[in-house]
């Protein structure tokens, strides 16, 4: 059976690629268009080039009807407020004039469905032809919104569950209720199914877990429950420790310590078969998997994610309630974590307004351009690794004379924390 993600490509008599018209379109690989090319053992792989805009995340709100306890909110003293129809009108209708749809996702630090016009803005995108993608916390998905959510098509609905029993559940989810987000989901499984006037193989669902060492254990069974929900797809972060206590419940501590970055690629190589996880062999393969190895399992590099900005490299931008653009979700609101000991202030960064200059306006801007093409090479200094000093205490500036802002101690892009 041909591999389903296998694409042949022609190098023509001048040595030039030529890739099938497929990619072309759905990557952005327009003619003009600078992409980067990074090596591999036995393959190079093509990135996105940075002028592509394939995917919106869209906060529609910053309120929340939860009080989480790891939440960016108890960190940030922002004005909260709700995206407004004029602000959504002036996105949709960029949106839908581009060649090519990004993909659209209703999601930052608020809960979208606390918003009465999230579900008819989820309508629209689908209306045009948008995949769309929406994560909420559960507890208001009603058997209407529910109904809303498939009729439209909604194509991937994420679920917050950081718990797989109601005490430790609502021990980080304060103010929620987990039998009433699980019957909400064996409501929108029954709806679903019974729906059968439509295209009912939607929405696919997701669920996404914040692991710390007081609710890892609860994850087999948070895996278990959300197969039976009917969930499809899973994303598992660590948390970003807004606070020192929180900072106390991290699993990654010594993966830090053994990072494999720029700065020590002189350390072994170890290629690892597959193999079974089983009590004959976890001691071993953790005693691997810990120690200050180069690891690739089957061949493939366990590291890739090492010095990557993942939004960046999947071509988003993020939208603020109140139209400001940022280049990543955390950008979206000043805010504070640990980053190795040291508290570090994350100030807000945005590229403009898009009820000033416009989506396309800040997506194709010189400024946004350059500090692209700056993430794909992540020309930051390494502040993830190092013991620190006072230019980490926030994001503005660093010792290779970064100014404005400075990656080197973002933990999205060393792969500790993950997004849906
Ligand atoms: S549901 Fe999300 S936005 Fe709301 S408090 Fe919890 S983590 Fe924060
Ligand atoms: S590297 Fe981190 S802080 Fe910088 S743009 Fe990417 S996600 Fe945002
Ligand atoms: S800016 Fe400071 S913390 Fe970051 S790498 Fe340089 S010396 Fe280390």
């Amino acid at each position: 059976m041909k591999k389903q993600y296998l694409h042949k490509a022609h190098i023509d008599e001048m040595g030039r690629l030529i890739i099938p018209q497929d990619l072309v379109s759905r990557f952005g690989y327009k003619p003009d268009s600078d992409v980067y090319i990074e090596e591999g053992n036995d393959e190079i792989r093509l990135h996105r080039p940075v002028s592509h805009l394939a995917k919106v995340y869209i906060e529609v709100t910053n309120l929340c009807n939860l009080d989480c306890q790891t939440c960016m909110r108890n960190v940030w003293g922002e004005p909260s407020g709700m995206m407004s129809d004029a602000t959504f009108e002036k996105i949709f209708a960029e949106i839908q004039g581009m060649s090519v749809l990004p993909t659209v996702f209703f999601g930052g630090y608020g809960e979208p469905l606390i918003h009465p016009k999230t579900a008819e803005w989820v309508t629209r995108f689908k209306e045009i032809g948008a995949r769309v993608e929406l994560i909420s916390n559960g507890l208001l998905l009603t058997e209407e919104r529910s109904l809303q959510f498939i009729r439209a098509g909604l194509d991937v609905l994420w679920i917050s569950l950081d718990g797989s029993s109601e005490e430790s559940y609502v021990d980080i989810r304060l103010g929620s209720s987990l039998p009433v987000v699980i019957d909400n989901l064996k409501k929108l499984r029954y709806i679903r199914h019974k729906a059968t006037d439509i295209d009912n193989s939607l929405p696919n669902l997701g669920i996404a877990f914040v692991a710390m060492k007081k609710n890892i254990s609860d994850l087999p069974e948070v895996l278990k429950l959300g197969v039976q929900l009917g969930a499809n797809r899973f994303s598992i972060s660590n948390v970003l420790p807004h606070t020192p206590e929180l900072n106390d419940q991290i699993l990654y501590k010594r993966s830090i310590q053994n990072m494999v970055g720029r700065q020590n690629t002189s350390y072994p190589l170890v290629n690892l078969s597959r193999m079974d996880w089983n009590d004959v062999t976890k001691d071993v393969l953790a005693y691997i998997y810990g120690r200050k190895f180069r690891l690739e399992l089957a061949g493939y590099e366990t590291n890739r994610a090492v010095d990557t900005c993942p939004f960046v490299e999947q071509g988003s931008m993020s939208i603020r309630w109140d139209g400001s653009v940022s280049p990543c979700l955390p950008l979206l609101h000043t805010n504070q974590y640990v980053c190795r000991m040291q508290l570090r202030k994350t100030l807000n960064y945005s590229l403009g307004n898009i009820n000033d200059i416009g989506v396309l306006g800040i997506w194709q801007g010189e400024k946004y351009a350059a500090l692209r093409d700056r993430l794909q090479r992540f020309d930051f200094s390494p502040c993830t690794f190092c013991d620190g000093c006072e230019l980490s205490e926030e994001n503005l500036t660093d010792c290779l004379g970064n100014t404005e802002l400075a990656c080197g101690g973002c933990l999205w892009a060393q792969g500790f924390i993950r997004c849906p």
